[in-house]
């Protein structure tokens, strides 16, 4: 039995992520003041919060931060506008993922599967580690910082510098979403080649490369109008 809290103000738009959740198998317990199910979440943890932006008692940002302060519990924000992640995305106590309204139910409970999924612990070793087995880190994926390559279930994958820099970014962090500016930031120190259209253009042979090795798996998940998080399998 899963226990995932729903922090929602808006009574039709909570009813319906409840009937959802309950028909994908989670317990579901709806709170609509942010400082009473802050109370409760610490008291009991669930699994996951679903959390609203804008709400009454504590708003969406203060919970997440009271929360973040003891300890990892995945957080999905739920935002009214995309501008708003963009804002979210900036700041240190970042959540799990952003969901931006409206959105379809079952959409949110894929992506709440998707979060609680990839909480569980270590799921790629990090970039160039020893490795005394020789055996591949859970995702498959290696990243050898020092000779600048990468492997994919052991098979070599033809990388250009930016594409390796972008995966060893985004990989670094698995499920974290980064903003255009972010990455465009961290790939292109220099800026002096920057910019967004030659960012997307790396991400997509980026991701047709990971996808010749293995078609059935999203690596590189683009956040519409956001940017870009990596997700393991
Ligand atoms: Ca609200």
């Amino acid at each position: 039995m899963t226990t995932l809290f729903v922090i929602e103000d808006e009574p039709d738009i909570a009813s319906v992520l409840v009937d959802y959740l309950r028909a994908a198998g989670f317990t579901p317990r709806h709170f609509t003041d942010g400082a009473v199910a802050l109370q409760a979440a610490l008291a009991e943890p669930p699994a996951l919060l679903l959390l609203d932006l804008m709400l009454p008692g504590l708003d969406g940002l203060q919970v997440l931060r009271a929360v973040r302060e003891r300890g990892p519990l995945p957080v999905v924000m739920l935002t009214a506008r995309v501008e708003e992640v963009d804002r979210l995305l900036g700041l240190e106590a970042g959540a799990d993922d952003y969901i931006c309204k409206p959105f379809s139910p079952r959409e949110v409970v894929a992506r709440v599967k998707a979060v609680l999924r990839r909480s569980q612990p270590a799921v790629l070793a990090p970039p160039a580690a020893p490795d005394p087995d020789g055996l591949a880190a859970p995702t498959g994926l290696r990243l050898d910082e020092t000779q600048g390559t990468t492997t994919l279930d052991g098979r070599r994958l033809e990388l250009t510098r930016k594409e390796f820099s972008i995966l060893r970014v985004l990989a670094a962090r698995p499920g974290r979403i980064y903003s255009r500016a972010q990455l465009m930031d961290l790939v292109y120190p220099d800026a002096l080649e920057a910019s967004e259209r030659s960012l997307d253009s790396h991400v997509k042979n980026l991701r047709r490369k990971l996808a010749a090795h293995e078609p059935h798996h999203e690596w590189i998940r683009s956040v519409y109008g956001v940017g870009f998080s990596f997700e393991p399998r």
